[in-house]
């Protein structure tokens, strides 16, 4: 962003900003539309709408072979795009004399429905007069509130998580920390103002810095507290090290042995996550094999008291669908020791959105005396999350609070954990009517 080559002395002292202009860079856009010329109007029409702005034109043109520009007119000045179908790319512009109008709803909008895996948002004042001497055209100008990480200091992108077609969760991020295509995913570090550091994997929000202890600790202190003296656990999947953390702090695990497919994500871990494994890949006690899930279990011959599966939410698609499956459910208990504890992370589970969980219950149903779900809500999620656990020898749901307590009292973790105690083992349980009902869960 360069400023103004011309210098033009104030008339009088500081006036107020006349617009805001906000650029929006959409990239890997993975709509099958980018070079519909129809489905691209009527989006940047229901992009003006969202902006609650007042539509008072419109003009797009398809270039040969592709590409796309256009414009809407809005009273309040205007919404423009131009699009590079073979790069995947969107370019946006919007000016808007009114500050009130909701350009981050129509922005938010547009990147959910071009379906893009990086929003880049620059928003910056038009028209301001300061009464400030420009003394440096290579400075940043006064008024940008929002940058793109390649603009060095002071970064603000707006990075959307894309849940369904009709939802995403966008966050004003910082910059980029890390960014990696392996051979199995895209791995991204980025830091967001508001949870901190975050893992991303091919778009997805993994965990987030201020509240993983939330999700890791709900995931795997049940099951490892149900279990009489566990000393033998399988991690399949936890790249950030975190489920091999809260699996080691139990001192009566003699071997843990931590199974991920993807040794690059571990490495971006190891070398930035450390909030999350606090050393854990260096415990003795773990056994890191970077490989895939489903392949181990059907190869191993150990018997192991408790497998938790911290895996990519994925039925169709992805390196996980295999480990969604009954078959592997059923093969994995063959890997488990008697009065052994299985535990899943089984995806976002509410009255709205429910089927995902339920499909993982499914899979699983016959196979244990016991099968519970349970769920809590993480911040950054912005939703409640759900577990299904099972095993055969007692029910998780009926544990007292105070028969968890006695257990973490005895195994001296109180201090180690933020989350997790006799009266959170219970709440986690008690889900909601609803979704009882939905589930089919008693
Ligand atoms: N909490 C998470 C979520 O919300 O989806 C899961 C986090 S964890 C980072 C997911 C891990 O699963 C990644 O490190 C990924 O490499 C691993 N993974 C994916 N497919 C796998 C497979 N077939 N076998 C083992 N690990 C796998």
């Amino acid at each position: 962003m360069q400023r103004a080559l011309e210098f033009v002395p104030p008339l009088s002292a500081a006036q107020p900003s006349l617009g805001w202009q906000t650029l929006i860079d959409l990239h890997d856009c993975e709509t099958p539309h980018l070079d519909d010329v129809t489905w691209v109007r009527a989006a940047m029409l229901e992009a003006a709408v969202r902006a609650e702005a007042t539509i008072v034109g419109e003009r797009f043109h398809r270039f040969e072979p592709h590409g796309i520009s256009g414009i809407v007119m809005i009273g309040e000045s205007h919404l423009a795009v131009h699009i590079w179908p073979e790069r995947k790319f969107a370019a946006i512009d919007v000016f808007t004399c009114n500050s009130a109008l909701k350009t981050k709803a129509a922005a938010a909008y547009l990147t959910n429905m071009f379906a893009a895996t990086c929003a880049k948002t620059l928003c910056f004042k038009r028209g301001e007069d300061t009464g400030e001497a420009v003394t440096d055209s290579a400075t940043v100008p006064p008024g940008v509130v929002a940058m793109g990480p390649e603009t060095g200091a002071g970064c603000d992108e707006l990075y959307i998580d894309t849940d369904t077609e009709s939802e995403g969760h966008w966050f004003v991020s910082r910059g980029t920390i890390a960014q990696r295509q392996t051979a199995f995913q895209k791995a991204e570090i980025v830091d967001l103002a508001a949870y901190g550091k975050a893992l991303v994997l091919d778009g997805d929000m993994q965990s987030f810095e201020s509240d993983e202890y939330m999700y890791h600790e709900a995931l795997v202190q049940p099951a490892m507290c149900l279990h009489a003296a566990p000393r033998r656990v399988l991690i399949i999947g936890g790249g950030e090290g975190a489920v091999a953390r809260e699996v080691l702090k139990h001192r009566s695990v003699e071997r843990a042995v931590m199974v991920d497919i993807d040794g690059e994500v571990v490495a971006l871990a190891r070398e930035h996550l450390a909030g999350w494994h606090c050393g854990a890949f260096d415990d003795p006690r773990l056994s890191l094999i970077v490989g895939d899930g489903h392949a181990f279990v059907q190869s191993a011959t150990e018997q192991f008291d408790v497998v938790v599966i911290d895996l990519v939410s994925s039925f169709d698609g992805g390196p996980a669908e295999a480990l969604y499956t009954r078959d592997f459910y059923r093969c994995l208990k063959s890997r488990l020791s008697p009065g052994g504890v299985l535990v899943i992370q089984s995806m976002e589970c509410h009255a709205g959105t429910w089927r995902d969980h339920a499909r993982v219950r499914n899979n699983l149903a016959g196979l244990f005396a016991h099968m519970r779900s349970y769920q809590l809500f993480v911040p950054s999620y912005g939703c409640p999350w759900g577990f299904v656990i099972v095993s055969d020898e007692a029910d998780p749901q009926a544990a007292l609070p105070s028969a968890i307590d006695g257990v973490i009292e005895a195994r001296g973790l109180r201090e180690g954990l933020r989350f997790y105690d006799g009266r959170t083992h219970q709440g986690l349980f008690a889900l909601p009517k609803d979704l009882r009902l939905l589930l089919g869960a008693a």
